[in-house]
């Protein structure tokens, strides 16, 4: 059975390519009828911040893609909770130190630091604890073995590093990236357990993968590296047979495609990416989310969906069902993937399109009411109807729509100076007059040709005075369809307006 697990850190706002993570390896694992779990992988202490467990949960319920396990409903394999596994952890580690895999190292922050400055100064452009530095480091492997044990009974603060060998070819066959080989002198000898008693991440993560049944790892890019040192721990925990595949994911690149998508450009660019609103609890600082700026759960959805896949083929419209469907790895692409706000506003007035009027009617009606305004349900199923076509986020309704409900004090003066003239007032009396005749309700089609009538009465070609006759019921040169328009207004608002327009 496939099984596959997204396992963020809370250490704040989850990023949209944590979540782009999560909805790959839902999809993975609904289209392969495996499992979708959910680790929160807490074992670094500094780094967490309340709230963000929270904030994870709370963005993958927005977009619907539920874990099968987790925290919250949790399966044969709890805890899903790094820090309330703590005590399971050790014994790998003394698995390891008996074969040999791994070592005690008693090196103080200090000496560490020191060694770091020694290799900075020999010009070493990575310096790393590895098995040439390890050779003149405070360890099990180079003190006497009486005064590790001495070191150990005496209580003194130790880690457990794992002893990479030196001299071999790591391989790994990455389902994205095919094979990719590392030589084991390019790795540091990883703490895998910190003084506090806690794993670090490698040993967790690994541990964890294994005790879970995972099959298969769909993470990001910035964890390749990592991957070969993983490959290792598979290897000396005896589990190398069970290891799974792994596939990482293509970065998420910035709009230009000039490196790594970040905090900064967001801000920069006043666009989202983050799914939700967030506020730090320790600095205050806000980020913007996609929800609150009016992005629909199935937009972004479909947008994150393509930050790195795509089917194959035209379609761009998918629902989640339809992912599934069509869901593949190997349709992953290789290289990043530039972030295209357009392209997710795009995908918004897609779905916000699709909606049906009574659905859309209720946003206008939520936005009227914050502003104590009031309106039937059909005018407001009318106007969303007419609206839609021009919106891009439902909040559009309303800002774009409010001359529907507000008649103009100000009219565009830059459309007024090419477009204002004698032929406009003259076609605007007469249709007044003709709008006066009736007595029914104005449709669309009545106000149609009653305006094509008063301007065939005045010799003018409606279309030169079109703009103008916009102008004056709306105040501004461009919307949506004019007659629906004026089918909304009703025939006296429209009198009103055009014998304002005239004075
Ligand atoms: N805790 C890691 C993260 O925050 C998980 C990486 C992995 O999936 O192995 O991204």
């Amino acid at each position: 059975e496939v099984r596959v697990r997204f396992a963020p850190s809370p250490t704040g706002a989850l990023h949209i390519g944590g979540v782009r993570t999560a909805l790959y390896n839902y999809l993975f694992a609904r289209k392969n009828g495996g499992k979708f779990l959910l680790r929160i992988e807490d074992t670094d202490q500094n780094r967490y911040v309340p709230g963000a467990e929270d904030y994870i949960k709370n963005s993958l319920d927005w977009i619907g893609i539920n874990p099968d396990e987790s925290p919250w409903n949790p399966g044969e394999c709890g805890p899903y909770r790094q820090s309330e596994r703590k005590s399971m952890y050790m014994d790998y580690a003394k698995y390891l130190l008996e074969k040999g895999h791994a070592y005690y190292a008693f090196d103080t922050s200090e000496e560490l630091e020191a060694m770091r400055q020694r290799l900075t100064a020999a010009r070493v452009v990575s310096p790393q604890y590895n098995s040439i530095t390890r050779t003149q480091m405070n360890n099990s492997l180079t003190l006497p073995a009486d005064e590790v044990k001495a070191r150990l009974d005496s209580g003194e603060p130790y880690v457990i590093r794992i002893k990479i060998p030196r001299k071999e070819e790591v391989r790994l066959n990455d389902m994205v990236r095919g094979w990719v080989m590392v030589h084991s002198n390019s790795l540091d000898d990883k703490v895998l357990m910190k003084s506090d008693g806690m794993p670090t991440y490698h040993l967790a993560n690994i541990v964890d993968d294994h005790l879970m049944g995972i099959t298969h790892v769909i993470r990001g890019e910035e964890w390749l590296p990592s991957a070969p040192l993983h490959v290792l721990l598979y290897r000396y925990l005896g589990w190398e047979d069970s290891m799974p595949e792994f596939a990482h994911l293509p970065l998420l690149l910035k709009p230009d495609g000039n490196g790594k998508l970040s905090k900064r450009d967001a801000e920069k660019h006043g666009f989202p990416i983050f799914p939700l609103d967030w506020r730090d609890p320790q600095s205050g600082e806000m980020v913007a989310g996609f929800k609150e700026a009016g992005y629909l759960p199935e937009a972004f959805l479909n947008f994150i969906a393509f930050l790195g896949w795509n089917p194959g083929d035209q379609r761009e419209l998918f629902t989640l069902e339809e992912l599934i469907e069509a869901f593949s790895i190997d349709r992953i692409g290789k290289s990043g993937t530039k972030f295209d706000i357009n392209k997710a506003k795009w995908y918004n007035e897609q779905y916000l399109r699709h909606k049906s009027n009574q659905e859309l009617a209720a946003y206008l009606l939520a936005d009227l009411e914050k502003e104590n305004r009031f309106l039937s349900e059909e005018k407001a199923e009318k106007i969303a109807a007419v609206m839609k076509e021009r919106a891009t986020f439902p909040s559009d309704l309303w800002n774009e729509g409010k001359f529907m409900l507000i008649a103009p004090e100000t009219f565009d003066q830059q459309v007024a100076e090419k477009k204002w003239n004698q032929d406009a007032i003259a076609v605007l009396g007469a249709f007044k007059n003709q709008l006066l005749e009736e007595n029914e309700p104005l449709s669309a089609e009545t106000a149609k040709s009653k305006l094509a009538e008063a301007a065939a009465s005045e010799e003018i070609k409606l279309g030169k005075v079109m703009q103008a006759v916009r102008l004056a019921v709306t105040g501004v040169g461009a919307g949506p369809d004019l007659m629906q328009i004026f089918e909304i207004l009703g025939r006296e608002e429209l009198i009103r307006r055009i014998d304002f327009a005239l004075n």
